[in-house]
């Protein structure tokens, strides 16, 4: 089946007629074409976006929240469908895909229809002058929204939502590695009664869509979601035009267990924590360190239950680690692992790949745990975003501390304790956008999501998208 852009409401094969490859990462074959979209197809696009402006920001916020809860209701109604068109482009579990991702991707549009409704903007009385002040959340215009290929629908609808709430009209891409789900939100879209125009989909690779996207003089701002060098990139080229930039980028996260931790809460939670998606979600913690009382303990059980992970073909009910994304991403992961070894790291289990019977070309590898004798090492610095982590112990809350902060990256991190007064503290010390303690993922909308340091600029979440999606207009009105 062959992806087609949409555009104005309606689907299309790219005005240059070329396609890119779409794998099916299980097994390793090409089953579909997808649209590597010109600067021309990204230009009606924006002629799109731009003739549905006017009356979209006009629409009455009611009417706008009916519409996206429309389409949450409409991807809870083809959840299956969805689930599985997500597990056959991106090699993760389908169960992952039907209890995660899709449903999350409707959360999120469900989410910001109500939240328009109570977003609100400030007044600020001039006592003394004789003036109130009263600001316009007025929204940008078009904005491009720009996703990767790790969960897919989830990200690309977490920009989405928020920016049509908030009244612009928007130019898409999904990542080529992964772009099903998002055509398939096309035809929901209609269906869900999204005026034709309002939202804008096309397809292709970075270098080419994307950056024509980015490029585009009338697409005022930029959310992109991706990886650090391509953060660089865009903010390179969108800075001199002087265009709003979201950057959520990647991650080399802490996980830090204390003995003082309930245990077998963190050991399930960190098998999770660790190898969710086939390690390839931006919030998996990929460097644990554990307190040295409890670390050859910790070490046995932690390497019995990845043992026990089941590698296999995303289709079965007891897959817990389904196939990685692409070959260039799994020869990506796997050098990795060679690194970890010629460094000196001891591979404690893993680290080879595997052929599932019936599918041997599709990209599966062993959960991989490393033990490092330092944390400078490239594994322990560099984002793998496969599943692979390492551990090493640590003898103080100070030497933990550091070497949680000493990365390039600043996304999230994991706390594991039961001490009050040192949860507070690393909280407050430690690097990061997100601090999780005694859990993982565990997510609310409302909240600020973003990381600092080489992980990005800027904050989605809650009113802080739908603030990112609008520009503030300060009123002075003398009496
Ligand atoms: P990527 O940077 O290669 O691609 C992301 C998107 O950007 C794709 O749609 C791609 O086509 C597009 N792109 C590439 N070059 C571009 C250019 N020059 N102009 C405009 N667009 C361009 O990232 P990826 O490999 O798809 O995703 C993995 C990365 O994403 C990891 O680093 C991961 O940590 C990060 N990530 C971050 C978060 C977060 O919330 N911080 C969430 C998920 C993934």
């Amino acid at each position: 089946m062959n992806i087609k852009n949409y555009i104005n409401g309606k689907f299309e094969n790219p005005i240059e007629n070329n396609w890119i490859d779409n794998y099916n990462p299980a097994s390793g074959e090409v089953y579909s074409q997808t649209p590597n979209s010109s600067k021309e197809d990204v230009e009606n696009a924006a002629v799109a976006a731009k003739s549905a402006f006017p009356k979209w920001s006009n629409t009455t916020l009611e009417e706008r929240s009916r519409i996206l809860i429309k389409i949450s209701e409409f991807l809870e109604e083809n959840l299956q469908q969805f689930a599985e068109a997500e597990s056959k482009d991106n090699g993760k579990p389908v169960s992952l895909a039907k209890t995660v991702d899709i449903p999350r991707a409707a959360s999120n549009f469900r989410f910001f229809g109500n939240a328009i409704t109570q977003f609100a903007s400030e007044s600020h009385e001039s006592v003394g002058q004789n003036a109130i002040n009263y600001t316009l959340r007025q929204p940008i215009g078009i904005v491009g929204c720009i996703s990767p290929w790790n969960l897919p629908l989830y990200l690309f609808t977490w920009k989405i939502a928020p920016a049509l709430a908030a009244g612009n009209c928007v130019v898409a891409k999904p990542s080529e590695v992964t772009p099903m789900t998002a055509y398939l939100l096309g035809e929901i879209c209609n269906d869900a009664g999204l005026p034709k125009g309002v939202l804008n989909i096309v397809h292709g690779l970075g270098t080419t869509t994307g950056q024509a996207i980015v490029e585009h003089p009338d697409i005022k701002a930029i959310s992109f979601t991706g990886g650090t060098a391509t953060g660089a990139h865009i903010a390179r080229v969108a800075a001199p035009m002087f265009k709003k930039l979201s950057l959520e980028l990647g991650g080399k996260n802490p996980n830090i267990i204390f003995a003082d931790c309930d245990y077998q809460e963190m050991l399930k939670t960190t098998v999770r924590s660790s190898f969710a998606n086939q390690g390839q979600i931006c919030l998996c913690g990929s460097r644990i360190f554990i307190e040295q009382s409890i670390y050859e303990k910790f070490k046995a059980d932690f390497v019995t239950k990845v043992k026990q992970l089941k590698v296999g073909h995303p289709n079965s009910p007891d897959t817990s680690i389904g196939a990685l994304v692409s070959k260039p991403h799994l020869e990506k992961v796997k050098s990795f692992i060679e690194i970890g070894k010629q460094e000196g790291g001891k591979v404690l289990c893993g680290g080879k790949e595997i052929k599932v019977k019936g599918f041997e070309n599709g990209y599966y590898l062993e959960p991989t745990v490393i033990e490092v004798q330092t944390d400078e090492c490239r594994v322990n610095q560099e984002e793998i975003f496969g599943p692979v982590v390492t551990i090493m112990p640590f003898e103080t809350e100070e030497e933990v501390l550091e070497m949680a902060n000493k990365v390039n990256y600043g996304l999230s991190a994991t706390l594991w304790t039961n001490h009050l007064k040192r949860t507070m503290r690393m909280s407050n010390q430690l690097q990061a956008g997100i601090v999780w303690v005694n859990t993982w993922m565990m997510r609310d909308l409302r909240t600020p999501f973003g990381g600092v340091k080489a992980s990005g600029v800027g904050r989605e979440g809650g009113f802080e998208a739908l603030r990112f999606f609008t520009e503030a207009k300060n009123v002075c009105i003398k009496y």
